[in-house]
């Protein structure tokens, strides 16, 4: 999830949700945009696999 805003000059800023970083400002259009946000390796999306993985394993263990 990404949260896009416009600037007064019509250039675009974008900052992802889930991290609250923001990815980029003073984009020019919003294909650039699709563009920087694909390229977004987001620690919290990250984070939040790892400990569904985890858990999922641990899930596993206790059954055996
Ligand atoms: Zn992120």
């Amino acid at each position: 999830m990404y949260y896009r805003t416009q600037n007064e000059n019509g250039s675009y800023n974008t900052r992802c949700l889930d991290c609250l970083l923001t990815i980029a400002f003073s984009v020019e259009s919003e294909k650039e945009l699709d563009h920087l946000e694909a390229r977004h390796l987001c620690p919290e999306k990250a984070l939040a696999q790892l400990l569904a993985q985890h858990r999922a394993a641990e899930a596993h263990a206790a059954r055996n």
